[in-house]
C-alpha cells in the first residue's frame, strides 16, 4: 500500500496545454478524465500519487459528431452525453450498452477514454466498440496515432499507451445496409459490473433474410474483452432462424476463458455466455428488420 501524498493537480483548457504537461513530466503524471476508477485506486493506495493533468476542461475532448460518415466520440464525452447524443442513438448496441452502466452518478462524470485507458476486462462499453470495428486517436506532442481497438487492449488493465500519450477521441464508420445491435448482461446486483455482458452486431442482405455479416463480442469472461469467432463464422452467410442462432450461440465457450471468481463459477459464466448471446442475436436481428 502506498500512501504518498498528492504532489499537484492541473486543469489544462486546451489539448496542447495537457499534452505540453504530460511530456514535461516525463511518465509521472497521470490523466483524471471522470476520475471514477483513478480517485478509487488512489484512495485504496493502488496508485502513487504524482503529477495529475485533469482532462475534463478541454472542449475537444468532449465533441461527439459525425463526419463522412465517420463517428467521432472525444475520449472526455460522459457516458451520459453519449446516451443523450443523437450521433449515438442509430447505433443501439452502444446505447443499450449505456443505460447498464453503474448508476446515473457514475454515468455523469464516467468518460469513453477514461474507460478505455482503464482497460477492465469487464467494462460494459467495451464489447459493443469491438462490435462496431472502433479505432483508438491517441496523440502525444509529436505524433498522433490511429489503433484498432481490438489491438489496443491485449493484456489484462494494459493499454497500447505510452507515457506522453492520451487517448483523444474514438472513432467508427456508419453501417452499410439493414442493420441492428444490441448488449445484453447479467449482473449479481443492480447497477453493478456484469457477471457476462454480450453485444451483437449484425447486418442483414436485402432480403432481410440472410446475415451478411455479424460481430459478437463479450466482457468479463478473459483478460480482455474478446470477439467471438467460432460463432460469427457459423453465423455469417446463414440464413436466420432459431436453429441457427442456437446452435450457434452454444459455440461461444470455444472462443473465451472465463475464471472462477465471486461473479460465479466460471462453468456458470459459460452458460450465460452463451444464454446472453442468443437473446443479443436475437434481439440485433429483429431491429435489422428480420424476423425471430
Ligand atoms: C462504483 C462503481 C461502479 C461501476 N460500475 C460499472 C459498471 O457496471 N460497468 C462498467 O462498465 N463500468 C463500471 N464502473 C467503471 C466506470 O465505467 C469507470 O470508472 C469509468 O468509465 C472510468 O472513466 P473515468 O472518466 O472516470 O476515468 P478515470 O477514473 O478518470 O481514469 C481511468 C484510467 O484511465 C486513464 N485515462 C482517463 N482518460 C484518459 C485519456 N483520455 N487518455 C488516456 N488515459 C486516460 C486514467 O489515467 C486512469 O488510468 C464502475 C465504477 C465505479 C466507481
Amino acid at each position: 500500500m502506498n500512501s504518498s501524498p498528492l504532489q499537484s493537480y492541473h486543469l489544462p483548457l486546451d489539448l496542447v496545454s495537457a499534452l505540453t504537461l504530460l511530456a514535461e513530466h516525463e511518465g509521472s503524471a497521470k490523466i483524471v478524465a471522470g476520475g471514477q476508477s483513478i480517485m478509487l485506486l488512489l484512495r485504496q493506495g493502488f496508485l502513487s500519487s504524482e503529477t495529475f493533468v485533469d482532462i475534463s476542461c478541454i472542449p475537444e475532448l468532449s465533441e461527439i459528431a459525425t463526419i463522412d460518415e465517420v463517428v467521432y466520440v472525444g475520449a472526455a464525452a460522459t457516458y451520459s452525453s453519449l446516451e443523450s447524443s443523437p450521433e449515438i442513438q442509430p447505433y443501439s448496441v452502444l446505447t443499450d450498452s449505456l443505460h447498464v452502466i453503474a448508476d446515473p452518478q457514475i454515468r455523469n462524470l464516467g468518460t469513453i477514454g477514461g474507460a478505455l485507458g482503464h482497460a477492465d476486462p469487464s467494462l460494459d462499453i467495451v464489447p459493443p466498440l469491438l462490435c462496431l470495428d472502433a479505432n483508438v486517436v491517441l496523440k502525444s506532442l509529436d505524433e498522433t496515432r490511429i489503433v484498432s481497438l481490438s489491438n489496443f487492449h491485449q493484456e489484462y488493465m494494459t493499454a497500447d499507451l505510452s507515457k506522453d500519450e492520451l487517448i483523444h477521441s474514438v472513432t467508427f464508420n456508419n453501417l452499410p445496409g439493414p442493420h441492428g445491435g444490441a448488449y445484453e448482461k447479467v449482473s449479481n446486483v443492480e447497477g453493478g459490473w456484469p457477471t457476462v455482458g454480450v453485444a451483437a452486431q449484425v447486418v442483414l442482405d436485402d432480403t432481410l433474410s440472410i446475415i451478411s455479416d455479424v460481430k459478437i463480442a463479450l466482457a468479463a469472461v478473459g483478460d480482455t474483452a474478446i470477439r467471438s469467432p467460432c460463432m460469427e463464422k457459423s453465423l455469417i452467410g446463414s440464413v436466420i432462424s432459431m436453429d441457427s442462432i442456437s446452435k450457434s450461440s452454444e459455440l461461444v465457450s470455444q472462443d473465451i476463458d472465463p475464471l472462477d471468481d465471486l461473479s460465479g463459477s466460471a462453468e456458470y459464466k459459460s452458460h450465460l455466455a452463451g444464454v446472453l448471446s442468443k437473446r443479443a442475436l436475437i434481439k440485433a436481428i429483429n431491429r435489422a428488420g428480420g424476423s425471430l
